[in-house]
């Protein structure tokens, strides 16, 4: 790993710088829907039995793990640690969407709250709930790439890194998000961003399919040509809205060549580096992609980093205008390098396998640790006046003076490009026209003291208040507990049309969580 390149896990951990088979082949009913073997049964709810639990258990093609059984303390567990005290009544790994189908019906029966998990990286703990029977995909993790680009099918179960992995040996790709062990599923419902968003859009952008069981236990396959509007929704509305995604269909791209980049500035540069780069970001060709990242932990530091789809001197050429007017670099690196590598880079998993690659909590070879840490989103509308860029600054200072245990800053990822190429409308993403977002975050330890944690939170608080421009609202996929505008500040104009959806297809509210879309506004 070239030091100092991008690495986004690596900045919600080290910015704590001191931080199968495709079981989509499972039967489906085209749109409009086919009554699955399990659709709902009406009949008065009541608690289950340990019998009926029993039943259902073993009518399940993957199986349930409940409390008591041996696997439950580590099964129940999301990335964020912050969550490990919530007890789910069960845990159901499905294989099929009759599966799936199987565990709605159950809950419904014996009413019981759902929640609904992929790769378990809700920022808000949003896909697990004490009390809750936690649907989970992650066993329908096959990814099938055709022969050529066109398009792939994907298990809504599957991890970035794999589909990564995957689509690369055959020399395509979907462009997804950096961070190895999110899910597909969260990913893709929320948008999905990352290093190639601005070449060929979010991973939503790309999705021609998505295989869904609704709330009546219905397998719908959704597209332009049918369920249309939950299709719509399906791109950016947010997962565990309306129904249980078990697959996506993907229009995949060539890999192209791909070039590295990151240059590191002395601190007290940052103002005119962040200045700097958010001019030539608006302007740069959109085969380039960067953020530029200040960051408290063991000091503070003031780096742009970035991934390229072009050789590296295009590249280059492409960086000379800002590197021109930045202050020297103490540090640069510019290099060629392969897909897979790039993403594995990326995912801060340079030199591992990519079995390697994953949770140590979710897979047998999996050596990467879960991360607690908070966060908030905004988006940056315009260049930021130099006052606003002076706030920037002032808050990170702030963080390292005030609260140098914990590892943490803003990160501000660029957008623009094909992501800007679609209207605001066209999908449920509605956040098209910016040319930044802003992630602020920090994490922390287990041997963090609480009032650390307290100190941090208010520090968000004041980053929302000196920093965030309100009207330009937040990321849905960095879905953020402590919002209060939220239903504004992640769908804007679409949450109308949301709010219609969500009525038609899930009347009942059977899937609900704290900032779940609402049935009426
Ligand atoms: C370290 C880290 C790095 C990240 N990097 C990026 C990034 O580069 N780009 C980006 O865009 N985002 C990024 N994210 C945010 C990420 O996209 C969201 O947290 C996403 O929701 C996680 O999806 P998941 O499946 O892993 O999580 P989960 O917690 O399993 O799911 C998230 C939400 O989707 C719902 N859901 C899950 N599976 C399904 C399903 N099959 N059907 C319907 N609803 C479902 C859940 O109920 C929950 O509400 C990052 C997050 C972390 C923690």
């Amino acid at each position: 790993m070239p030091a100092g390149s991008i690495d986004r896990r690596g900045f919600l951990q080290a910015s704590a710088l001191g931080a199968a088979g495709v079981a989509v082949g499972a039967a489906l009913s085209s749109c409009g829907g086919t009554s699955s073997p399990a659709a709902h049964p009406v009949g008065p709810p009541g608690p289950a039995t340990t019998a009926q639990w029993a039943a259902y258990a073993a009518s399940l093609q993957g199986h349930l793990v409940r409390p008591g059984d041996r696997a439950y303390p580590i099964d129940k567990l999301l990335y964020n640690p912050r969550f490990d005290a919530l007890a789910p009544l069960g845990i159901a790994y499905c294989a099929s969407p009759d599966d799936v189908a199987r565990s709605i019906s159950f809950a419904r029966d014996h009413a019981v709250r759902l929640a609904v998990r992929s790769g378990g990286h809700s920022y808000g703990g949003y896909s697990s709930g004490s009390g809750h029977l936690v649907i989970d995909v992650t066993p329908m993790a096959g990814i099938a790439p055709a022969a050529a680009p066109g398009t792939t099918r994907v298990g809504a179960g599957a991890r970035l890194i794999d589909v990564y992995n995957v689509l690369g040996a055959h020399g395509q790709l979907v462009p997804g998000g950096s961070c190895p062990t999110v899910g597909i599923a969260g990913l893709t419902l929320g948008g999905g961003v990352g290093v190639f968003s601005r070449r060929y859009g979010l991973a939503a952008d790309n999705l021609v399919a998505v295989t869904l069981v609704t709330a009546d236990a219905q397998v719908l396959r959704c597209s332009p040509a049918h369920d249309e509007a939950l299709f719509w929704a399906c791109r950016g509305g947010g997962g565990g809205n309306f129904g249980v995604a078990t697959s996506f269909e993907f229009r995949t791209h060539p890999v192209p060549p791909i070039t590295l980049f990151t240059y590191d500035f002395n601190w007290s540069g940052a103002h005119d580096v962040l200045g700097e780069w958010q001019d030539w970001t608006r302007t740069v060709n959109d085969a380039v992609w960067s953020n530029c990242q200040l960051l408290s932990g063991g000091g503070t530091t003031v780096r742009v980093a970035g991934v390229s789809c072009a050789p590296s001197t295009q590249t280059a050429a492409w960086l000379a205008p800002l590197l021109a007017r930045v202050p020297a670099p103490t540090y640069s690196f510019l290099g060629a390098e392969t897909y897979v590598n790039e993403m594995m880079v990326e995912s801060g998993c340079s030199g591992l396998t990519v079995a390697a690659c994953h949770l140590d909590t979710t897979f047998a070879n999996g050596t990467l640790s879960r991360q607690a840490f908070a966060a908030s989103s905004n988006y940056v509308a315009a260049p930021m006046s130099s006052a606003r860029l002076t706030a920037v600054v002032d808050v990170v200072d702030q963080l390292a003076a005030e609260l140098p245990g914990l590892g943490g800053g803003l990160v501000f990822d660029a957008l623009g490009g094909a992501v800007n190429t679609v209207a605001a409308t066209d999908t449920a993403f509605v956040h098209r026209t910016y040319l930044a977002s802003i992630q602020s975050s920090f994490s922390w330890t287990s041997s963090t003291p609480a009032s650390e944690l307290t100190a941090g939170a208010a520090w968000l608080e004041h980053v929302r208040a000196t920093v965030y421009d309100p009207s330009t609202g937040a990321y849905q996929n960095y879905i953020d507990p402590t919002l209060t505008d939220w239903r504004q500040a992640y769908y804007g104009v679409n949450l109308p049309r949301l709010v219609a959806v969500k009525r038609h297809y899930d009347p009942d509210d059977v899937f609900r969580f704290a900032q779940s879309i609402p049935r009426r506004l």
